[in-house]
């Protein structure tokens, strides 16, 4: 049975579905803006484990929103929306913009081997349902309106600091994080509906009871979940940045409107963070899935460093740590092709197989202890265990990993750059010209790939 860490209990409590036939989770998607970067990414493995782990034992209904629209480049409502900016940046439309980011978000997130999500929704395609959120807030008494939106006056519900504690949010009045802005009656108060400004068109906005305009950036949540997923959801999923104000906002919105409870395990993964700090496109450290592969790593290497480290700690990203978890990874894999060669298909010892597997759904279910579970399948693989019973370990652990390690062959990409080294290799020994060939050979061998020349011309294998 599983165990998660509820920021909202700050505990590691015993999860069971509101319902019985499926567990309902939701979480917070990309804005697609740009190319998400592997903190990001980092984030939806993190989520990934908790759908396949969930899966294990019921069905889980699974929904993350995709956010096209309103979230403006400070979380605080003023800045540009990322997505005007990006349309800007690239001299294309927004809604272009929003097309061409979320396709690159689905190839990273599927390359990673994360499970699509039973429903994703758009935020521009819920524009109904956020105004209807923002209608039934207003008849309720939860809002205002300033001279660029309609705002939630967070100090018309009391259980505003209950996610973070009282601390920070008393933090907040003295205007700390939240840019003051003269109008709102609360630093911690948000807009809900923005106002499109006057001298300046907007390419995404649409009318409403409160003028032509565009959705806040937190509404979109809480009017997609409940969408989907009813007034109260079992698990909501984010980054730990997301807990003092968007979700804290989330809930303010949701409840407002509801009167119920909106989210019964609220679950948070630390951050990636690069050795020179926050991972931001301006400090030069900004890593994509892209970037990764084309210095010869496959997405799964990536996953395998994620596994190593537990979901509530940060994790500090380095190709030093990427080139062992691609190591390790393959080293496995050598190992899976092996015992597939020795199998005769036979289960031999049923009882240690079974014990080996509860072992490994322990640790997954406490709280997902990654590095654990990994531990106990590499004892399990080095055992004396039979070449079927370790197989079948193998894909029951699988299920909750996702690092295809019975489909995929062991295949290690060769680095762009080795690519070249030999391209440039069999043209000089073409000229004969040995002197620069050896060369390359010393270039190849540094990059862990040793060359052999035969009959057939120039052949490679790793170190
Ligand atoms: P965004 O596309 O900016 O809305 O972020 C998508 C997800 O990535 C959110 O759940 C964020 O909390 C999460 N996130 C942002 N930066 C990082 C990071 N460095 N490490 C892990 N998760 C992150
Ligand atoms: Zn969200």
């Amino acid at each position: 049975m599983l165990k998660i860490y509820n920021t909202l209990t700050k505990n590691k409590d015993v999860f069971t579905s509101l319902n019985k036939d499926a567990a309902t989770m939701y979480c917070c998607g990309p804005t697609v803006y740009n190319y998400a970067h592997i903190g990001n990414l980092r984030t939806y493995i993190f989520e990934d484990l908790l759908v396949r782990t969930l899966s294990a034992d019921m069905p889980v209904k699974h929904v993350m929103n995709v956010t096209d629209v309103g979230h403006l480049t400070s979380d605080a409502d003023s800045g540009e929306d990322k997505m005007e900016l990006g349309a800007a940046r690239e001299g294309k439309s927004a809604w272009d913009i929003a097309k061409f980011y979320e396709g690159k978000f689905f190839e990273d997130f599927d390359s990673l081997n994360c499970k699509r999500p039973t429903v994703t929704a758009r935020a521009t395609e819920h524009i109904k349902e956020m105004i209807a959120l923002v209608k039934k807030l207003e008849e309720k008494g939860y809002t205002y309106k300033t001279s660029d939106g309609i705002y939630y006056d967070t100090s018309k519900f009391p259980a505003y600091h209950n996610l973070v504690g009282r601390a920070h949010i008393d933090g907040l009045k003295t205007g700390a994080r939240v840019d003051f802005n003269d109008e709102k009656r609360n630093a911690s108060d948000f807009a809900l509906w923005k106002f499109s400004p006057k001298d300046k068109q907007r390419q995404m906005q649409w009318n409403s009871p409160w003028g032509v305009g565009f959705p806040g950036w937190h509404i979109e949540c809480s009017a997609m979940a409940m969408k989907y997923l009813g007034d109260t959801l079992d698990i909501h999923c984010g980054g730990i940045d997301h807990v003092a104000i968007h979700h804290t906002n989330e809930i303010a919105q949701a409840e407002g409107a509801t009167g119920k409870k909106y989210v019964r395990y609220w679950v948070h993964g630390e951050f990636l963070i690069m050795t020179s700090g926050k991972m931001s496109k301006s400090s030069g450290g900004f890593v994509t899935v892209q970037t990764l592969k084309e210095k010869g790593y496959s997405p799964l290497d990536y996953r395998y460093l994620c596994l190593g480290a537990h979901y509530r700690t940060q994790l500090e990203f380095s190709y030093e740590a990427l080139t062992f978890a691609r190591n390790t990874r393959l080293g496995l894999m050598e190992r899976i092709a092996a015992l597939k060669a020795e199998t005769d298909g036979k289960i031999k010892e049923e009882a240690a197989l079974n014990a080996a597997k509860t072992a490994f759904k322990d640790a997954m279910d406490d709280d997902l202890n990654t590095s654990k579970a990994l531990a106990v399948l590499w004892d399990f693989i080095k055992s004396r265990a039979a070449a079927a019973d370790k197989l079948d370990f193998l894909k029951y652990a699988d299920g909750f990993l996702g690092l295809s390690l019975l489909e995929e062959e062991v295949q290690k990409p060769l680095p762009k750059e080795a690519e070249e080294f030999l391209a440039a290799r069999k043209e000089a020994r073409a000229k004969k010209d040995f002197k620069t060939s050896d060369e390359l050979r010393d270039k190849l061998s540094a990059l862990g790939i040793i060359v052999k020349d035969t009959p057939k011309g120039q052949e490679w294998r790793w170190k």
